[in-house]
């Protein structure tokens, strides 16, 4: 489609073949980009955000709600010189392809500029634009509306797509998902099939079923079928009792999320900022939860992240430490060395990679912080976390510190998934194709994304320089709260760097962190662990609560900001926990966000970067006005005021009248939750607004 290079991707068992030349080729580009961009400073604060839609086509006359999986031309004519590029570019919008056939992804065409007030303002408006002109190609099929949902609810239940698709494609071999809603270009397909080849048998997840009082704690949606080998495979050990049951990529590539890069100062600064994000992942999982229903059942959690995690986990029994399934290899289809075999230790592949045990998915939270130079220790990266030992000597013997020779080493155990036959042999000092390859398919929670390689005679400030993803959040319905997630954890990013607080802990508790955001209402139910002491004076933070705006407006009439270092929390509640002597201590989300004896909170960081930064004399009033609101959102769901996505969309399945108290989401509910979801989306029925939002916040999302 002339958004992805074309070719012809190699299937499994010819691409291992090249494994090891994809990963040293990938290692001299690295190393290439550290000579070519290692010493740049000074790059502006630019940053952007991703928003994933899902086409979702209605019929109001069968009530009906399905994935429309034949629009996907909409992509390509909008990436269209010819057709509708050139208004993409007029309106700064870009589309991007994504797994599924009924996904859109779209950002910014240019990255806005971190040290404008006025580019926070514009996200929401950019949001707004990108919806439009999609909904402007698809005029032929009014009954097609691009949403922002996480995870649709009836994905791989029986008639799920438009036009209808049957489940029995090579590609995925799934029992639920027809290969036809996985994107045509064929590195996708090619991705999929060969995950499930070097894995040796199908992905296999399995999420705790929601229970209920009329709940039976199986999964009655497996069909019986011998189609392919895999299908056997939920009755050799792959279904758990109790859980529902998923086989395919597209069960997590097929969610939505919402992700937002920053560009560093220069490489140092992009070291600290990655290493500062690190614990705040989880915290931002669990306030933009918004998925608890898959495969048509309700689950006993509220989000997507295991999902994923799963559905791309190429790891052998072996390296899982799994006994195989009957009939099953350990080594799933690695070309292991035959005279290595029998060894507890030494096994390698035919072209000398080691074969291990490895304790995370290719989809995981992170291995290891960076190693920043501001408040790192080695104490910290405290979890087992495999290394490609070629790799990790070369980049010490290159100079690179242990921590980050570490983060690219790990990252380098990893096989690549799809290798284009035309695009085996390339320029080392000139293309970064190789190193991407292994770099993007290592999906962490944040993402440390170094330059690309240019000519010589390139003016190295001018290109894009050293960044970092924030990766975890959910995409919520709205683009009003996608522009406040988005504006926030840009606003952090500045934070974090103006004001330099210390938020590290373990990985082990950031890794603990990840699977409490898992839990049903965890944002306002469950405890995170988090820094106490963050190396800034409470006090100097004091006055940057919600209230500042009003201050700052001044209309207001009374200052509820605490005094002589007792903090009030976002919401004027006071904050209830005794100072901690513990380094790092369980905090609730409102706590990290809005404040405590112990620590500003976010918020405060965010505020005080604001009123320090970007506020000035001619701010607009309008601007502050929803920048306001935008952190207001935040901090009501922080403070459970108002609901998470995820608690909301689990209400509207437990008191439909179409329910029946068994965990399963019926077309009807599927029907019903679209139908509000879509008038929430274009804020278009007030009682329901006033329900997601509160009545304040509410009433002003649907003034403006
Ligand atoms: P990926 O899918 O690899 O994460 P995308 O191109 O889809 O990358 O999105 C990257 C985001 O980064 C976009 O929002 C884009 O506007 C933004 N961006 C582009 N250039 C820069 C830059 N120099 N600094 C920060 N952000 C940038
Ligand atoms: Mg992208
Ligand atoms: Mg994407
Ligand atoms: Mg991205």
């Amino acid at each position: 489609m002339g958004l992805l290079s074309l070719g012809t991707p190699l299937e499994w068992s010819e691409s291992r073949a090249h494994n090891e030349h994809v990963r040293q080729s990938g290692i001299e580009q690295l190393l290439n980009i550290f000579r070519q961009h290692g010493t740049r400073t000074n790059d502006a604060f630019l940053w952007g955000d991703e928003v994933e839609y899902m086409l979702v086509d209605v019929d109001a006359t069968a009530h009906t709600a399905r994935l429309a999986i034949e629009k996907d031309y909409i992509l390509e004519d909008l990436n269209d010189d010819e057709k509708a590029l050139p208004e993409c570019i007029a309106n700064n919008v870009s589309y991007h392809p994504e797994y599924g056939r009924f996904m859109v992804e779209a950002t910014p065409n240019r990255p806005y500029d971190g040290a404008d007030l006025a580019d926070y303002i514009y996200v929401e408006e950019n949001m707004k634009v990108r919806r439009k002109l999609m909904e402007n190609q698809l005029k032929d099929s009014p009954s097609i509306v691009p949403l922002t949902l996480t995870t649709f609810p009836r994905m791989g239940c029986g008639i799920f797509t438009s036009p209808p698709a049957k489940p029995n494609g090579p590609a995925s071999q799934s029992l639920f998902l027809p290969d036809e809603i996985i994107n045509r270009h064929v590195r996708f397909p090619t991705l999929t099939a060969n995950i499930r080849r070097r894995k040796g048998h199908k992905v296999a997840i399995n999420l705790p079923l929601y229970p209920d009082t009329n709940t039976k704690l199986v999964d009655d949606s497996i069909p019986q079928r011998d189609l392919f080998k895999h299908d056997s495979e939920p009755f050799l050990g792959a279904l758990l009792p109790g859980h529902v049951y998923m086989d395919s990529m597209g069960f997590g590539m097929g969610s939505s999320c919402l992700q937002v890069t920053m560009q560093a100062g220069d490489l140092k600064l992009g070291l600290n900022l990655y290493d500062a994000f690190v614990p705040v992942t989880g915290v931002l999982l669990a306030l933009t939860a918004a998925a608890p229903i898959f495969k048509g059942f309700l689950v006993n959690q509220d989000v997507r992240w295991n999902v994923i995690l799963g559905a791309v986990d190429d790891r052998t029994f072996y390296e899982l430490e799994k006994v195989p399934f009957k009939g099953y290899g350990e080594f799933g289809g690695l070309n292991v060395e035959e005279s290595t075999k029998s060894l507890v230790e030494g096994i390698t592949t035919a072209d000398g990679q080691s074969v291990r045990r490895i304790p995370k998915s290719r989809y995981d939270s992170v291995d290891t912080y960076l190693g920043g130079d501001k408040y790192f220790k080695k104490a910290y990266n405290d979890i087992v976390s495999p290394v490609n030992e070629k790799v990790y000597n070369q980049l010490i013997e290159e100079g690179f510190s242990e921590p980050l020779a570490h983060h690219f080493a790990h990252l380098f155990i990893r096989d690549p998934l799809v290798i284009f036959n035309e695009r085996v042999n390339q320029d080392n000092t000139l293309e970064n194709d190789h190193f991407e390859n292994i770099q993007s398919t290592n999906w962490q929670l944040l993402r440390f994304k170094p330059p690309a390689l240019y000519p010589g005679t390139t003016n190295i400030s001018d290109t894009p320089g050293w960044r970092v993803e924030f990766r975890p959040m959910e995409i919520q319905i709205t683009d009003f709260e996608n522009a406040a997630f988005s504006v926030f954890i840009a606003l952090l990013g500045g934070a974090i760097t103006k004001f330099a607080p210390n938020l590290l802990i373990p990985i082990l508790k950031v890794d603990e962190n990840m699977k409490t955001a898992h839990d049903v209402d965890a944002a306002i139910s469950s405890s995170f662990w988090f820094r106490s002491d963050w190396n800034v004076q409470v006090a100097d933070f004091a006055q940057y609560g919600l209230n500042w705006f009003a201050k700052h407006d001044e209309t207001a009439s009374n200052g509820v900001n605490g005094i002589n270092g007792t903090t009030l929390n976002g919401n004027g509640k006071s904050a209830t926990t005794k100072p901690s002597e513990a380094e790092y201590a369980r905090y609730s989300v409102d706590e990290v966000i809005n404040g405590n004896e112990n620590f500003p909170g976010l918020l405060r960081l965010v505020i005080k970067f604001v009123a320090t930064t970007i506020d000035g004399p001619a701010a607009d009033k309008l601007q502050l006005e929803r920048l306001h609101h935008y952190l207001q959102l935040i901090s009501l769901r922080a403070s459970g005021d108002i609901p998470t996505a995820a608690n909301w969309l689990r209400r509207q399945v437990l008191e439909s009248p179409a329910y029946q108290h068994d965990s399963k989401v019926s077309e009807e509910i599927n029907y019903e939750i679209v139908q509000k979801v879509t008038a929430i989306t274009y804020l278009s029925d007030n009682t329901l607004l006033t329900e997601f939002f509160g009545s304040q916040l509410g009433k002003y999302v649907a003034s403006v």
